[in-house]
């Protein structure tokens, strides 16, 4: 008989050896999705046993997390802005930076209506899903190159529909032609924006088990902005908006490229890192 506390410190020292970051909290939130309890429950049942069920899955978990497979591929869900969505290794996880995203473009735009949106490199479609749900009257599309990562968007529009009208199309931004689209009020994007020096130094779990398209362009890190900027006269309606989540140390060079192509009131804005994360910019 092994106890709920006996198979948390076994399972920390394991992740630990492994070179987890947290893993004690690793080792109690996939203890928690085993049980289907929440994390305080779990300090209230330190002494109960694990069945041999129980245990086993765990035991698999634990097994996964140890090969620095990321906790929300585990657990094959994410929280992210008040919906818990389905992402697995087709999609990138979607992170708290791209909640701030997804705000700012609900405040800037809660009083327009008939909003038509593009979402560009989809992935999950967290950003279309919250828009959709969130803004009055609109129309979202999402374009991911990858069609396996639109099977899990469609999964969460499932999961969270809307009154407004949002669909997933397959479309490689860098090569289709873009007149196939039609025209946009707002253009949404957190593209791939690491550049392929910065790729080789990810932790594993992002190396190994992210999706490389969604993360890097290969190049510089710069190329997926410099694309879309430079098709946003073909793709805006007049007054029409970007909307960029942006890696760190790149706000000063797109800026530059947004200005040069016409963008006015260009705004940065900080993630609760400190970091300029956000950009976006008006096309008169
Ligand atoms: N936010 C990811 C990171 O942690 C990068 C996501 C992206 O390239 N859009 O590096």
């Amino acid at each position: 008989m092994i106890t709920i506390l006996e198979a948390i410190k076994l399972s920390t020292e394991y992740l630990k050896n492994k070179e987890v970051d947290s893993p004690r909290a690793n080792a109690e939130i996939l203890l928690t999705e085993v049980l289907k309890f929440k994390r305080l429950d779990l300090y209230l049942s330190f002494d109960k046993p694990l069945t041999e069920n129980e245990l086993n899955i765990y035991r698999e978990f634990i097994r996964k997390r140890g090969m620095r497979i990321p906790l929300q591929y585990i657990i094959g869900s994410v929280e992210f802005y008040g919906m818990n969505l389905n992402v697995n290794e087709n999609v990138l996880i979607p992170r708290p930076e791209t909640e701030q995203l997804v705000e700012q473009i609900i405040n800037d735009n809660s009083q327009r209506t008939g909003l038509k949106i593009l979402d560009i490199g989809t992935g999950s479609g967290n950003i279309s899903i919250a828009l959709v749900n969130n803004l009055n009257k609109c129309e979202v599309i999402g374009i991911d190159v990858s069609e396996k990562a639109l099977a899990v968007a469609r999964s969460n529009y499932e999961i969270y529909p809307s009154e407004n009208k949002l669909y997933f199309k397959q479309f490689d931004i860098m090569n289709n032609d873009v007149n196939q689209l039609g025209k946009f009020d707002l253009i949404v994007s957190n593209p791939p924006y690491v550049s392929l020096n910065d790729y080789q130094n990810l932790e594993p779990e992002l190396r190994v088990h992210e999706p490389i398209e969604a993360l890097t362009d290969n190049l510089d890190g710069i190329s997926f902005y410099k694309k879309i900027i430079s098709l946003s006269n073909s793709m805006l309606n007049s007054n029409g908006k970007i909307y960029f989540e942006i890696g760190k140390d790149q706000y000063q060079i797109i800026f530059d490229i947004m200005k040069d192509c016409g963008f006015d009131e260009i705004k940065i804005i900080k993630d609760y890192a400190g970091i300029e994360r956000i950009i976006c910019g008006e096309l008169k």
